[in-house]
């Protein structure tokens, strides 16, 4: 039997203004009361018809609204009446809707489209940060033996991603694509990165640019900046703040890094100022030795530039350490909160915010003239079917290599969730295994998001999900019809309490 959820909300904002939000049509409405009042009674599953009919006066007191006339009424039951003619205020089917699947074709289609290839350089570290994501407090990843990644492995995936993008079906011309290296710490192997660096500026892109961009600890920026700078590598320095909020990060020997990290920024600062103002920006974890306040405002009265904060990963924990590891874990909300000076750092950081990057991606997918890529411009989701879960089509954000030659959908999710991999024997890539893969993921998860009201705006990655190996996975964040107008409510509420954001993410948020 077919599962039927409604596909549209009622809601207040924190100003008391009522609105409806359609998710199929993808339209925010300001409601006047009384459509407010009339879709509320069909809310109810009260035809307004019935009631209207009822009426016996004019005007018409309507309970904890007042008095009104009735051809005011009318004017909005016809109002509903022509929406609802029009494909508004209907229920989902979400059994159908969420029969969306990855096809190889589609898989294909995105290597050929790929903006970001992510090299694993090394899984050697000159640090011991506490909090490594290949640290202490996890068990997902393969384990750290010194490895790096071979040369001629890159080179074999990049011959194969070649084929793709020179092929007709890369319809992004034009369009950058990222090498990226990453670590451990990428610049304990340079050579590497200097191989992959001269083979790709001669790898015969027929359509795309292409960028070097790094993550590093900052160890080996002095010793290498030379070579950085004549590549025009981006780099993204991992800092957490002065050196009390640097506490985390320690030395093989267990001494402070920080010493040894900001005399390599400083250094190519000086050496190099024009190259540190446009190339290099700084990533922050948020933990229980910093804090929101600590991060912005060393790095932004030291560089005058804003840093990239994120909390530690919460997924793929040892059971052992839950305890340690939340006692270190802070999240960026109530550290914003906690600072006197949270409105500044809001309006200066602005989209690096997580609430405003919310915002962000609300107004991308509900105003009907932005488009992913072209996929989304020929073949609108809301016109089509949903695939389930916040998953994304894999290989859409990038390609990530690990140094065993795993190839995964990003640096973030488990090794054990690998899609392929570079051997010596070439690249095993199998579009169809992949989407079968992702298929059965989705088919078990199917069973949570068609009773989920979140689905058209789900955010949850299958491959963060600590049990979706289980037969019956969970998911934390399922919610309900109220549950859902209540998020939406207060997305609205904060265009509401500050339309400058709307302005400054029309003006400042590229939404290409
Ligand atoms: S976390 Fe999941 S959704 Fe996000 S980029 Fe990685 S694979 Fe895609
Ligand atoms: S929040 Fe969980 S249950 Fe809801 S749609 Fe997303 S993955 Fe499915």
């Amino acid at each position: 039997m077919a599962k039927m959820i409604k596909g549209w909300s009622l809601f207040d904002t924190d100003r008391n203004n009522r609105y409806f939000y359609d998710k199929v049509k993808q339209r925010v409405q300001l409601c006047h009361p009384l459509l407010h009042f009339i879709l509320k009674l069909y809310d109810k599953g009260i035809d307004p018809a019935n009631w209207i009919a009822g009426f016996d006066s004019d005007p018409v007191e309507i309970d904890g609204l007042g008095r009104f006339p009735r051809d005011q009424i009318d004017y909005y039951y016809r109002k509903f009446r022509l929406l609802h003619e029009n494909g508004y205020f209907a229920d989902i089917d979400l059994e159908k809707r969420l029969s969306g699947r990855i096809t190889p074709q589609l898989i294909e289609q995105t290597l050929a489209n790929v903006t970001q290839v992510t090299f694993e350089v090394t899984d050697r570290c000159n640090l011991r940060c506490k909090y490594c994501g290949y640290g202490e407090f996890y068990d997902d990843y393969d384990k750290r033996e010194g490895r790096d990644l071979p040369v001629e492995s890159a080179r074999r995936l990049l011959d194969h991603l070649l084929e793709y993008w020179n092929s007709p079906l890369n319809q992004s011309h034009q369009r950058n694509i990222f090498i990226s290296f990453y670590g451990g710490e990428p610049l304990l192997n340079i050579g590497f990165i200097k191989e992959i660096v001269d083979y790709v500026t001669n790898l015969g892109l027929k359509y795309n640019p292409f960028t070097f961009n790094m993550t590093t600890n900052g160890l080996l920026v002095k010793k290498h900046m030379a070579f950085l700078v004549e590549h025009q590598f981006k780099i993204l320095i991992s800092l957490d703040g002065n050196e009390a909020n640097n506490g985390y990060r320690i030395t093989q020997d267990g001494s402070p890094a920080f010493p040894l990290i900001m005399e390599n920024i400083e250094a190519l600062r000086e050496k190099y100022p024009d190259y540190f103002e446009q190339y290099v920006n700084f990533n922050s974890v948020l933990h229980n030795k910093n804090s929101i306040e600590d991060i912005y405002g060393f790095i932004k009265s030291r560089y005058g530039k804003l840093p990239t904060i994120g909390p530690l990963n919460n997924t793929g924990i040892r059971k052992d350490r839950e305890d340690e590891f939340w006692a270190t874990y802070r999240d960026f909300d109530s550290s914003l909160r906690a600072s006197d000076k949270s409105s500044a750092i809001k309006k200066d950081m602005f989209v690096k915010l997580p609430n405003v990057t919310e915002l962000a991606i609300f107004l991308f997918e509900n105003n009907h003239f932005t488009f992913e890529d072209y996929n989304d411009f020929l073949f609108p989701k809301s016109e089509g079917t949903w695939i389930p879960t916040g998953t994304c089509i894999p290989f859409s954000k990038k390609v990530y290599v690990t140094t065993h030659g795993k190839i995964l959908p990003c640096e973030t999710s488990g090794h054990q969730f690998f899609l392929g991999q570079v051997t010596p024997a070439g690249v095993k890539l199998d579009c169809k295994a992949i989407s079968d893969k992702y298929n059965n993921y989705f088919d078990k998860m199917k069973k949570l998001c068609t009773v989920c009201h979140k689905t058209d705006r789900c955010k949850q990655c299958i491959f963060q999900l600590d049990t979706i190996d289980d037969e019956n996975p969970i998911c934390t964040g399922i919610i309900s019809s109220g549950n859902y107008a209540k998020n939406i409510g207060a997305i609205v509420s904060n265009f509401e309490k500050d339309p400058e954001i709307y302005n400054r993410l029309l003006k400042e948020v590229n939404f290409e």
